[in-house]
């Protein structure tokens, strides 16, 4: 690809993923933060004076020292990574991609539109043609809007990839535990989930649901077909500060062997790996021999919280296969779900 570095600018920079997209955007090979942008109560102040920093690691000094501004185009960059609130996020990125800014959102709001690509660079790089017709439908010359999927439907589709490709997929059943920082900063009241386990996340089964069935369906060159394998979720908040694990049964279409699905996940090399994209993990998937991995706190990190884990693969005497997931939620399921885009878009020469 062409050498040069993209200005990016990163609308709700305060918040979990904003603070986690300053973090790897430090010393990114392609990209440098030019523009640091949040709500109006933020604007004005350094951004070190507006974040409550949540990380282990120390907020960048060229970061702390950025005055934040207002979430409204005339920010100096060539694209916008977007970890807005849902509340806003939808016609702010309107505005960014009318006036022709390339944005990559977390947000769950245009995820489902059907001239919208909803991507994970391993699973489906090819739904980016979508575009075109994006810029046409809604008369944008220049901008676009590009989204990652829910921090849950990551992991699973990760996993469920693999799979689809080498044996065909007809149901999926999964039951998520999902982090604490999955709700934001400061999330769900210490009182709700200390000892405890809610069993309801707003919205969340349908987004697994349907999002999954658009990252594994076709996209022909005008209009996206769903995948026609059927999604059942059910989710779980639990106090886990980092990473959801995901209970998963399939039903295959083709026979396989617990040797031969083993085999696919650690052999499958997506297309996009070509591309060389500096946040993509080797591996992509690490599956764990051990009964009692993946965990959470021991392996949401692996490939710098890019690599997919799984583990305890075993047959299932309801749908034939059953196994565990786990994907870093604020990394592979947000932050790193963004930047892994925007590389993509860089990759292929649409930015
Ligand atoms: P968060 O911690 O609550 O942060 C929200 C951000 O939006 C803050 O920077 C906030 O700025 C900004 N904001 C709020 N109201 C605004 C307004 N009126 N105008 C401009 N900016 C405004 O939320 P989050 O957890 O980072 O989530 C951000 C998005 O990513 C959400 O759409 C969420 O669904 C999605 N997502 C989150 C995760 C996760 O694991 N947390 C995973 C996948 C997707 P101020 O600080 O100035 O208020």
């Amino acid at each position: 690809m062409e050498k040069r570095m993209y200005k990016v600018g990163i609308l709700g920079a305060t918040g979990t993923v904003g603070q986690r997209m300053i973090s790897l955007l430090d010393n990114h090979p392609w990209f440098t933060v030019t523009a640091l942008a949040a709500s109006e109560n933020s604007a004005g102040k350094t951004y070190a004076e507006a974040c409550a920093w949540q990380l282990d690691t120390p907020m960048p000094s060229w970061a702390a020292k950025m005055t934040v501004v207002k979430c409204e185009p005339g920010l100096a960059c060539d694209l916008v990574l977007s970890g807005l609130d849902n509340a806003v996020a939808g016609e702010i990125e309107d505005a960014f991609a009318s006036a022709g800014y390339a944005v990559v959102s977390n947000a769950k709001n245009h995820r489902m539109e059907d001239d919208v690509p909803l991507v994970i660079p391993e699973v489906n790089p090819e739904h980016l043609a979508v575009i075109n017709r994006q810029r046409k439908n809604r008369g944008w010359a220049k901008g676009f809007i590009v989204t990652n999927p829910n921090c849950s439907t990551v992991g699973l589709v990760c996993a469920l990839k693999p799979l689809a490709d080498a044996f065909g997929l007809r149901k999926v059943a999964v039951t998520t535990m999902q982090a604490i920082s999955g709700a934001g900063y400061p999330g769900v009241p210490s009182l709700d989930i200390l000892d405890n386990v809610i069993p309801y996340i707003g919205g969340e089964e349908e987004k697994i649901q349907t999002e999954t069935q658009k990252l594994l369906g076709i996209f022909d060159g005008e209009r996206f077909a769903p995948s026609s394998t059927v999604v059942s979720a059910q989710c779980n908040r639990v106090q886990v500060r980092d990473g959801h694990l995901e209970c998963v049964s399939v039903e295959l279409e083709k026979p396989a062997t617990r040797e031969r699905i083993i085999s696919v996940w650690r052999s499958f090399v997506p297309t996009a790996a070509a591309l060389h994209l500096p946040s993509l993990p080797v591996p992509f998937i690490s599956y764990h021999e051990e009964d009692n991995r993946p965990q959470p706190r021991r392996d949401r990190e692996a490939g710098r919280g890019m690599t997919i884990g799984i583990g305890r693969l075993r047959e299932c005497p309801v749908l034939g296969w059953k196994f565990v997931v786990l994907s870093h939620n604020t990394i592979r399921g947000a932050a790193g779900a963004a930047i892994a885009d925007a590389e993509l878009l860089a990759a292929k020469g649409v930015l």
